[in-house]
């Protein structure tokens, strides 16, 4: 079978590490030879002086200008059946953990982790949300469509490259309600960040319950509040949201309107989580939420980075009463699982508090991390208990 996808030859001393650990990121110092004349966006075979390694997709002016699909020395190809058979996969996987009558809201495609590379696609209900962080996956936005179709999903909006949303066809809604652990939420398409909502979160939101009871609750970067909504489900007898964006407290009071009604333990406000801590009372609440968004943007801002999550984490340590808990993340993929405990360790020292680990978080499973791809493993957290 001759299937004419152009060759593109990696380095011998880069191929090994393809051969043997298949992470699918080919970055442009692994490239022996690319003909400049090759079209964008398309596919190509990948071989190294000993022959084929595999099939990638070509974004030539991507960050990443190849990323593998498959890993095969045959000539195989990769076409709308290899798309469909990873959906699939993606969705039994899916759809075998979930009772959707009480989560039907949940990352369906998580790029490389689903084996497919550059395509995100978050559902709420009946909305698919995408995010594509190549050009060649367009290619693939199609057929996603036609197989969401045929599990009810109504509506289909992308991400845009800068910020918001554009619906892929004629059916529009302004704003999507959802459940997630029986509780309600939403947002509307146009005022959200990110995806709508952190999916990634859900298990650790839920993992609130079983500490809240009778405490009073600090959730500190707040977004719509989903950690204060569990909280009251576990029984805390005060919740005080607190983010930075107007529009996200004015959400987070209508959630939990939706959720508890007229219920007076909530109190949201709008303020700069730093500022806020700095002023606040010593020992006010007894279990705190760190959930910051990511600090560190680059392998460079890492130093800075870890200065901003040691200052928050020890500002924390020196508020909270005695016997506290502490909820606490870093969603920065550039810093691993070493470097946040090391942080926390130098803010427990700092705020001379004594501090226990009792559990270790990351995402949820829909958000699943290829073993090979580890760059794909950016959430994790801990809850801590404060003597
Ligand atoms: N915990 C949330 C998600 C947090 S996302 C959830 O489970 O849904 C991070 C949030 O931090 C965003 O809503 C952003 O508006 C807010 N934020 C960023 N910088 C801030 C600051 N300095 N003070 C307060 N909020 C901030």
């Amino acid at each position: 079978m001759n299937l004419n996808y152009p060759i593109v030859k990696i380095k011998d001393k880069s191929s090994k590490a393809f051969r043997l650990s298949k992470n699918p990121w080919v970055y442009s110092g692994a490239i022996h030879e690319l003909d400049s004349s090759l079209e964008d966006s398309q596919l190509v075979y990948l071989e190294d002086s000993k022959g084929r390694i595999g099939i990638a997709y070509l974004d030539k002016n991507g960050r990443i200008p190849l990323r593998f699909l498959l890993f095969t020395e045959a000539d195989e190809k990769f076409d709308t059946n290899s798309i469909i058979s990873r959906l699939n996969d993606a969705w039994n996987l899916r759809s075998s953990f979930l009772d959707f009558s009480f989560t039907n809201s949940f990352r369906f495609i998580n790029s490389e982790g689903d084996y497919l590379p550059g395509l995100t696609v978050d559902i709420y209900h009946e909305l698919a949300i995408f995010s594509i962080s190549s050009n060649y996956v367009k290619n693939w936005i199609r057929i996603v469509q036609e197989f969401l179709a045929t599990k009810g999903i109504q509506y289909f909006a992308i991400k845009n490259e800068n910020s918001g949303f554009s619906f892929l066809t004629e059916k529009h809604i302004s704003e999507i309600r959802f459940k997630e652990n029986g509780l309600e939420f939403q947002f509307s398409i146009q005022d959200s960040q990110k995806t709508g909502f952190y999916l990634d979160q859900r298990d650790n939101r839920k993992k609130i319950e079983t500490y809240a009871s009778e405490r009073s609750i600090l959730n500190t970067f707040s977004f719509t509040g989903a950690f204060g909504i569990y909280g009251k489900r576990g029984k805390a007898k005060h919740i005080h949201n607190i983010d930075s964006s107007n529009k996200a407290i004015e959400a987070s009071k209508i959630i939990q309107e939706i959720n508890f009604p007229n219920d007076n333990t909530f109190q949201h406000s709008v303020a700069d989580v730093f500022s806020f801590l700095r002023e606040m009372e010593v020992s006010k609440y007894d279990l705190i939420v760190l959930d910051p968004p990511a600090f560190a943007k680059s392998k460079k801002s890492l130093p800075q980075a870890a200065r901003a999550y040691k200052d928050l984490n020890r500002i924390a340590f020196q508020k909270i009463a005695k016997n506290s808990i502490i909820f606490t993340f870093s969603c920065s993929g550039f810093m691993d699982k070493n470097l946040f405990r090391q942080i926390i360790f130098a803010a427990s020292q700092e705020a001379g508090r004594k501090v226990q680990i009792l559990e270790e978080l990351g995402h949820s499973f829909d958000h699943p991390v290829d073993i090979f791809h580890p760059e794909g493993d950016y959430l994790k957290g801990m809850v801590l208990k404060i003597e």
